[in-house]
């Protein structure tokens, strides 16, 4: 069997020990800097709050797998989760309004939650201050993690179990073999390992330079302080490892001031997040001693009392009963922070065998853990964790500049409340198409997503909305609706469908696959047959090895050996880097290729019924349907520049994709300006494109489907060649799933309109289905096509088409139907004619 060395003995190591040796893994090995018996990481002294809802379905998951595993971890009669519950309390109507949503998050995620008054907050906390609090959300199931006891109880299942545990022994270094790693280097000598999995917590920054991957994470110092005894908690005593039991009321968050709170026997826990932003070098922290103590941990550092002042004089407001205590005893302790807030889980791209489970709070700790171990022992795991993949940051992304400023800043914005369009401030203009200086002439209103500058509408569409027949006015939206939304959309959309707009696509993830073994590798990888001849376009899929949708791709054969993809992440370019590298070494004869075109070469997608007008202007090649028909791709030269078109459209009108070299740009952009004017050619922004898109029923991976649906659910089967001879990834466990002839999911992603023609959803909000949460929607818009508002959303497939549904949204119901899709163009008329 394989050696397996986990770096680090925290509550994410000892969780991964657990499920890989409960799993049947022997020959596993803990490596902890630190005593094992506290080894002084960011688990040694933290507070242990779980409060598992959360806008994300993965994280959301992943923490409740969290709270159910340690309620089951057990010893002397005590568990090691203390079932208080959770409240989150509003102070300002804007917070107020965010609960109700996280509500919805809840009911969507299968949390139970309930939105609950000012009055009743207080009779579940009664030391709060009745005068500030204006409602509260409140989470049975949430509680406190005993995650040092934890830590230890699972250091000694697992012991048991047959792991080795080795304390005081720091990593120093990885072994590398030609095929990936092979061991690790400590003081004490080499350690042999087939797989290594570094859960060093804030450390990973060093643990992965040993391999020169950067982690981007970036240690930061968060206060936390604990009162003098409470007058109201007289007489109860703590016990270090199992305080959290010595607890009555919820565990309670005060967001509007950054403030968290939980009681330790009779004082009371602070936890701050207002302050400054306080990064920490963890390699400064030194060598951890073997006298590490409560107080003398690397992963505590002083209290800097005036960074808690203001937390502490709204402590006394908000818990007023406090204000006859001080603080006994406060630290600023490290722990990460990411670009995006999320972990960082995954293999690490260039060398094979090394993964890495970092950035993982306790809320979340056993649910990565146990993802991380079914990815090692089946491949893949029943929680989507795409979100967290290690892979999922561009290049720009993991410049140490970057790290470091989106990290403190997420620091900053831990609690706040984010609109989910609301982009970064900074750093901008990152990445910028060649078309950006025509953008901003044009006044589009830019959003940043992945580094990039992306025009959401134009300013000088404003004009137009004037013009807007009636059915194509815009509604008015709620103020939350409103946010990053203009009704130019309303008249982008109008022109699209009915004369002819372009739409910057540079930002989206162009890879090339070049190389003999370019059709074995796609053919391996894909749901389709990639065989077609050149000048062929496919939609397909990726699944992986549950037969789970690892993402959906669009094939253009270029050449016999050379295929552009059109992919959805720098996810999905990992993945097929890592497979031809895989490839090519284990069959050099057969080997192949994947890279990244997205930067060096650019893209304008022309749509609409008179873009045939405008491209004939400007090209003598051949754009009919006989030249180039529907799913085609052939080269061409526009206005004396070379292009690749591409005829396929994600709105669904006639037009192409015309991708070009990144320096003729400029050119080809002014080109089909000034050749479309006469025929009322416009800009068009990514807001029209998302509605156009969902009238059209297209999905957007990582949205509507993820790894957890299959290709049948997703309503994507079309994508799998029935009759394809060769194997491919995901294959043989699709055919396990479906049995039969015609696969009968027993969910279906279904398109659903709002009945009242206004409500706009954003994505996420729960559905209800005779009153029952049973469903949640994944991305919704306004269709201006058809005057109704869209949503997708994921149902038991027994709500049939036809059948009326409630959505939540703002603790309001409204209602909605499940239609047939698409909305707009069934017939395929306007793509193919
Ligand atoms: P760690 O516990 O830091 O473990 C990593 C281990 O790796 C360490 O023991 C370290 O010694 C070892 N190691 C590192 N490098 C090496 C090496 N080279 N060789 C050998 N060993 C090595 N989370 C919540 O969910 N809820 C909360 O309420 C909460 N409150 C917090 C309050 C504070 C003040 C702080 C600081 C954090 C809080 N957190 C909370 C976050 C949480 O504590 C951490 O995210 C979590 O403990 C991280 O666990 P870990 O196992 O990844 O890291």
């Amino acid at each position: 069997t394989q050696h397996v060395v986990i770096i680090g003995a925290g509550i994410v190591g000892t969780n991964l020990a657990d499920e890989l040796v409960s799993r049947g893994w022997k020959n596993i090995t803990v490596v902890e800097q630190g005593p094992l018996h506290m080894p002084g990481g960011s688990t040694s002294h933290a507070p242990g709050l779980v409060f598992q809802v959360n806008a994300s379905k993965t994280m959301t998951q992943l923490a409740r797998y969290t709270v159910e595993k340690f309620k089951s971890l057990e010893k002397d009669g005590q568990n090691c989760f203390n079932q208080l519950g959770g409240l989150e309390v509003a102070t300002t109507p804007e917070r107020l309004e965010e609960l109700k949503r996280k509500h919805g998050y809840a009911s969507s995620w299968g949390i139970e939650a309930r939105l609950i008054t000012a009055e009743e907050c207080f009779e579940k906390y009664p030391l709060l201050n009745k005068e500030l609090v204006l409602g509260g959300l409140h989470i049975p199931n949430d509680g406190l993690a005993l995650a040092a006891r934890a830590t230890q109880l699972l250091i000694e299942r697992t012991s048991k179990a047959g792991v080795r545990y080795l304390g005081l022994t720091p990593v120093t270094g990885i072994e590398q073999g030609d095929r990936g790693v092979t061991g690790v280097i400590t003081a004490n000598g080499m350690i042999p390992a087939d797989i290594v999995i570094s859960c060093a917590g804030f450390w990973g920054v060093e643990v992965g330079a040993m391999i020169g991957l950067t982690i981007p994470l970036v240690p930061l110092a968060h206060q936390y302080a604990k009162t003098t005894s409470v007058p109201a908690l007289a007489g109860r005593s703590v016990n270090s490892l199992q305080n959290g039991m010595n607890a009555s009321m919820p565990i309670l968050r005060h967001q509007d001031q950054d403030l968290y709170y939980r009681e330790h026997g009779d004082q009371y826990g602070i936890g701050y997040y207002g302050h400054r932003p306080m990064p920490v070098n963890a390699a400064s922290l030194g060598v951890t001693s073997k006298d590490v103590d409560e107080k003398n941990m690397p992963s505590r550092l002083d209290f800097t009392w005036e960074d808690f002042e203001p937390a502490w004089e709204e402590t006394k407001r908000l818990l007023p009963v406090l204000q006859d205590c001080e603080i006994s005893d406060g630290f600023n302790g490290v722990f990460s922070f990411t670009p995006d807030g999320g972990p960082i889980v995954g293999q690490a791209p260039h060398l094979n065998g090394f993964y890495v489970a970092e950035a993982v709070w306790v809320t979340h700790s056993a649910g990565v853990a146990r993802a991380v171990a079914e990815v090692l022992t089946t491949g893949s795991s029943q929680i989507d964790i795409t979100e967290c993949d290690l892979s999922r940051f561009e290049e720009v992304q993991l410049t140490q500049t970057y790290i470091s400023e989106t990290s403190q800043q997420n620091f900053v914005e831990v609690y706040d409340i984010i609109h989910p369009l609301q982009p970064k401030e900074s750093p901008r203009n990152l990445r910028t198409s060649p078309f950006y200086a025509r953008q901003r002439e044009l006044g589009a209103y830019f959003l940043e997503v992945g580094g990039w500058e992306i025009p959401y509408w134009y300013e000088s569409n404003a004009e137009l909305v004037k013009y807007l027949p009636a059915a194509w006015q815009p509604v008015k939206r709620d103020t939350w609706a409103a946010r990053y939304y203009s009704p130019i959309a309303a008249a982008e959309a109008w022109k699209m469908r009915n004369a002819v707009a372009m739409y910057d696509m540079a930002s989206f993830h162009r890879f090339q696959v070049t190389g003999p073994g370019a059709v074995q590798l796609l053919q391996r990888l894909c749901t389709s047959d990639v065989t077609a001849k050149p000048g062929s376009i496919i939609y397909t899929l990726l699944l992986n090895n549950n037969g789970g949708i690892r993402s959906d791709i669009f094939v253009a054969r270029l050449a016999d050996s050379l295929f552009q993809i059109g992919a959805n992440s720098t996810t999905d370019l990992a993945y097929l880097t890592s497979e031809a590298a895989r490839q090519s070494q284990q069959n050099p004869s057969q080997w192949v290729q994947a890279r990244d075109i997205t930067g060096s070469t650019c893209c304008i997608g022309l749509w609409g019924p008179r873009s045939r007008d405008v491209i004939n202007e400007v090209s003598a090649d051949d754009f009919s349907n006989k030249g180039l028909p529907y799913f085609s791709v052939k080269r061409v030269t526009i206005a004396g520049v070379p292009v690749t078109a591409m005829r396929k459209s994600y709105i669904g009108e006639l037009g192409w994709e015309l991708h070009a070299s990144a320096e003729y740009g400029q050119h080809l952009w002014a080109a089909l300006w000034k050749a479309g004017h006469p025929h009322g050619l416009i800009a068009a922004g990514r807001s029209a494109f998302n509605s156009l898109r969902l009238e059209k029923g297209y999905r957007i991976w990582g949205t509507d489907i993820r790894t957890e649906h299959d290709p049948y659910e997703a309503g994507v089967g079309s994508a799998i060649t029935a009759d394809k001879k060769e194997d491919y990834v995901g294959k043989a466990a699709l055919q396990r799933r479906y049995q039969d002839a015609v696969p009968s999911p027993s969910r279906r992603l279904r398109c659903l309109t709002v009945e009242d023609r206004r409500s706009v959803l954003l994505g996420k909000e729960p559905i209800f289905h005779k009153n029952k949460a049973v469903g949640y929607v994944t991305s919704a818009g306004f269709g201006y096509t058809i005057g109704k508002p869209i949503a997708y959303g994921w149902l038991p497939s027994d709500v049939q088409q036809g059948e009326a549904v409630e959505i939540e949204y703002f603790g309001r119901r409204i209602k909605a139907r499940v239609t047939v899709e698409p909305l707009y163009d069934s017939q395929m008329r306007r793509l193919y004619d």
